[in-house]
């Protein structure tokens, strides 16, 4: 597997924020060219002890708007997954993703942006030290694993994220926008989302 993501510095202050400085210093990032046309930085949402981390690719146009992350179509199916295993937004779930400003029409993020956001991506995952790591599609690959596989290659393997001394599991899953111009890799999702929920309860006992 190649390692895409290129070593970011980590901005050593970035390391010892607390969630207030965190916010602060996202909303103000000038660290990528990102930061020109946002409406505003888009951190993340959710309860930030959750056992389950959900990590997509970056807002799109309702996202930068609302200061929320997955509020727009491809949210509305990613509440919907949640609810098919028993989750919900907010409780016990948090939701961030790779960037945290909009991409210019919603492009793909560049590997450079990437990497230049990870530092406060990795705050987050230090911060909610959640159970479970679950990764929408191949941007949230790049920047957690520092891998450039296909998704199909990953899913279903056992992988994890290291913070401190503990090895965090995660689960590589597609992105729900994805899912809905893909009917049929549905029941991959669905696959995934059930190993998830297999994989939390053994966790949780
Ligand atoms: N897609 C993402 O990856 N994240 C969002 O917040 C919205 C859409």
């Amino acid at each position: 597997m190649q390692r895409t993501r290129p070593v970011a510095e980590d901005r050593g202050e970035v390391g010892a924020m607390d969630w207030d400085s965190l916010r602060q210093s996202i909303a103000s990032c000038r660290s990528c060219g990102l930061c020109a046309e946002r409406r505003q930085a888009v951190p993340g949402v959710g309860d930030e002890n959750a056992s389950w981390l959900f990590i997509g690719e970056g807002p799109g146009a309702e996202e930068d708007a609302r200061g929320e992350p997955f509020v727009g179509q491809a949210g509305k199916l990613l509440d919907a997954m949640l609810a098919a295993i028993d989750l919900k937004r907010g409780e016990d779930v948090y939701i961030a993703n790779a960037v945290k400003c909009r991409p210019p029409g919603n492009r793909t993020p560049e590997n450079d942006e990437v990497a230049a956001c990870f530092p406060y991506l990795k705050r987050q995952i230090e911060l909610i030290q959640p159970k479970l790591i679950v990764l929408l599609g191949r941007v949230a690959v790049t920047s957690v694993l520092g891998q450039d596989g296909s998704l199909s290659s990953l899913r279903g393997k056992a992988l994890s994220y290291r913070v401190g001394d503990r090895e965090i599991p995660v689960v590589v899953t597609y992105h729900p926008a994805y899912l809905l111009r893909n009917l049929p890799d549905k029941a991959k999702a669905w696959e995934d989302l059930c190993r998830s929920r297999a994989l939390m309860r053994s966790l949780k006992q």
